[in-house]
């Protein structure tokens, strides 16, 4: 699709951010440009419009961008996957292992019902590590993870292999 092409154009990448060795791909150059945010939304919305889903599950912080939008054009519900600390809720957590250190995630309980068929949304796919959390939270509340999807994925890390066998649909790649 072409549109792809001028979204990843609209992706800054940052060397040495937050730290050095680091090639941080900034999606807040792509929120500038109404035409590729546009394209980006509209992408996911006609991959997921008839796909019976009921969850959008976005994560914390730039799967707030994408997954509402996402969500209201399909006629979903959006749930926040918080990091800890920020669901005034019950919740329930998952702990997952990053490069450098531990992170968690947490949804509120009763925000996803069992059966519920679920899009877990975020903007990049680095390790896996922060969608597998997610798909977890889902799983142990019953909801079926229909698939994954992120605007970019750095395939390198192989963090597609971490997703339990789950699809995971990207619109751009990064080397
Ligand atoms: P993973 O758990 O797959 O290793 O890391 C993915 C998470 O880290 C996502 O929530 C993503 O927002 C964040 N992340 C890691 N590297 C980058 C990056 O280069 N750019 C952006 N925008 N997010 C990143």
């Amino acid at each position: 699709d072409p549109r792809m092409y001028g979204i990843k154009s609209k992706i800054r990448v940052v060397p040495d951010f937050p730290k050095p060795g680091i090639m941080f791909q900034d999606i807040t150059t792509l929120l500038l440009d109404p035409k590729a945010f546009k394209d980006t939304v509209d992408l996911f919305v006609e991959r997921y419009k008839d796909r019976n889903i009921s969850v959008v599950a976005g994560i914390e912080a730039r799967g707030f961008i994408f997954g509402p939008p996402i969500a209201l054009a399909i006629g979903a519900k959006f749930v926040p996957l918080r990091k800890p600390g920020k669901l005034p809720g019950e919740v329930i957590s998952e702990d997952y292992v990053l490069e450098y250190g531990k992170d968690c995630l947490q949804m509120h309980v009763g925000a996803v019902q069992p059966q519920e068929r679920a899009l877990v949304v975020d903007d990049l796919i680095a390790t896996g590590g922060t969608l597998c959390a997610a798909m977890n939270l889902l799983e142990c509340v019953g909801a079926e993870v229909v698939e994954c999807a992120c605007v970019i994925e750095l395939p390198d890390l192989k963090g597609r292999e971490r997703l339990k066998g789950k699809p995971l649909y990207v619109l751009v790649e990064s080397h």
